[in-house]
């Protein structure tokens, strides 16, 4: 689904879009798609974050499984921001599976050793 929307398609000088495709499955089983925004001044987004907005505005936030895919099709890891963030909407996404090149997947926890959440942070 993530190669599905994937495909970079430049707006104008500043704005391309769509070089990162993004798609997760949340532990309710349903599926959310994102796409990345690359701008001038940095002002864009992640794929990754993109499909999380998604899910959000569906009520959902527990992370079974998330991959994102480059220009050619080929599942890329997520970046720093992006792991916080999906470690930070609950404790139990330490468990999503993401796959960080092709076949490869890994427990988020494998990706943010020595959180700074744990373990005497707040229960989320
Ligand atoms: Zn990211």
């Amino acid at each position: 689904m993530a190669r599905n929307i994937t495909g970079e398609k430049r707006l104008n000088d500043f704005v391309q879009i769509a070089g990162v495709g993004a798609a997760l499955e949340t532990a309710d089983g349903n599926i959310y798609t994102g796409i990345s925004i690359d701008t001038a001044c940095s002002m864009g987004f992640c794929a990754e974050h993109s499909a999380i907005a998604e899910m959000l505005k569906h009520g959902e936030y527990k992370i079974k499984a998330i991959v994102a895919v480059n220009d050619n099709g080929q599942a890329i890891p997520p970046c720093g921001r992006c792991r916080e963030l999906i470690s930070q909407l609950s404790s139990s996404n330490l468990h999503t599976i993401i796959e960080v090149k092709d076949g490869i997947r890994v427990p988020l926890s494998e990706l943010l050793p020595y959180d700074w959440k744990e373990p005497s942070g707040p229960v989320w």
